[in-house]
């Protein structure tokens, strides 16, 4: 069952100058990004930070309000949602920010924390119940019923995230949003932060969206994988396809350079910046800093093709050249097509 249908999503900011504030511009941070999530899926959304992954997140909470385009949860229009519609939405998708320090309220103990969610919707009677849910929760998360009463400056960085995580839980949600989880923690303690999210999802039926800029950290986790750059969708596919052979430069370039990932592209690392949302390059928005770019590039959208498995939007990938046994899509020759680099 499809719990999360995105399509065609913009998120633009205006850019405001002068006295009155005129409108002179637009930051595209989501520039027309479409996908699903099904129940007990995980879904990765990949890219450099400034891609506007992160846009999207909150977009579907309505935490930021849509350009246009359209997020559906659980079949419900969310822009159409009033108030109560919306809290609703709140209690089925949670989120689990990337800094726990930040995200828990130094001043709360576990215990208020933890049941924020369980308050706000009224999910328990009485103080002994509500108790007795957050202990299940902490345990859950593999923290102690003793720490109910401790504050988030008594955990260590892997112990505040679990925090975040049994917050998120609290809720009983179908999905859960990870806005960059695990970034801000050591890798041994990611590692352990990645199994128990993936506990979580099996014994829970828990569906998530993961944001990461890391490949190496959605790799353990996702069944899909959406790349994003610059606003975009580049390629998407099921994350062992996209991992063993990923068909898109840009993402050739995140695999070798993520450092626990093997990669047999051997890619060069990326140059340069990601270019302004706000003044996007024509063409392909990779073409400033694509190492395999053609004339084209520069001026031509690139429509999203199926190849193998994959949906890649690229002028050098083609399904033709997929077909054929041995034959790498990835591209190549450039030459192929009379045109320069
Ligand atoms: Fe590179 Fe051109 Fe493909 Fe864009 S369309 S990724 S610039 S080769």
């Amino acid at each position: 069952m499809t719990l999360l249908s995105v399509r065609d999503l913009r998120v633009w900011f205006p850019i405001q100058k002068g006295l009155f504030r005129r409108v002179v511009g637009h930051v595209r941070a989501v520039d027309g990004v479409t996908f699903e999530v099904n129940e007990g899926e995980t879904v990765a959304l990949v890219g450099e930070s400034g891609c506007g992954k992160t846009t999207v997140g909150r977009a579907i909470l309505r935490l930021v309000e849509p350009t246009s385009g359209e997020v559906r949860f659980l079949g419900e229009n969310v822009a159409d949602l009033d108030e109560k519609g919306l809290r609703k939405v709140r209690k089925n998708a949670s989120m689990v920010f990337q800094d726990p320090m930040t995200s828990l309220d130094p001043r709360m103990r576990v215990i208020d924390i933890v049941a924020e969610g369980i308050d706000e919707h009224g999910l328990v009677k009485g103080q002994e119940e509500r108790k007795r849910r957050v202990t299940e929760l902490l345990e859950r998360v593999e923290l102690r019923g003793e720490h109910l009463t401790r504050y988030p400056h008594e955990f260590s960085g892997g112990q505040r995230q679990r925090i975040g995580i049994a917050r998120a839980l609290a809720v009983e949600p179908k999905l859960i949003i990870c806005d960059e989880a695990v970034s801000a923690l050591d890798l041994s303690i990611q590692a352990q932060v990645l199994n128990l999210l993936d506990d979580l999802k099996r014994e829970l039926n828990l569906a998530y969206l993961f944001i990461s800029h890391d490949l190496a950290v959605v790799r353990h986790i996702a069944d899909r994988v959406f790349v994003m750059y610059l606003g975009v969708i580049v390629e998407e596919g099921p994350a062992d396809a996209l991992f063993s052979a990923p068909l898109h430069p840009y993402t050739q370039v995140l695999l070798a350079s993520a450092p626990s990932v093997e990669s047999r592209l051997g890619a060069a690392p990326l140059a340069g910046d990601v270019p302004s949302p706000a003044n996007p390059p024509p063409g392909c928005r990779f073409h400033t800093r694509c190492p395999v770019k053609i004339a084209r590039c520069s001026v031509e959208v690139p429509e999203p093709r199926k190849v193998r498995l994959q949906t890649v939007a690229c002028h050098l990938v083609s399904p033709d050249a997929a077909s054929q046994e041995g034959t790498s899509p990835t591209p190549g020759d450039a030459s192929q097509e009379g045109e320069s680099r």
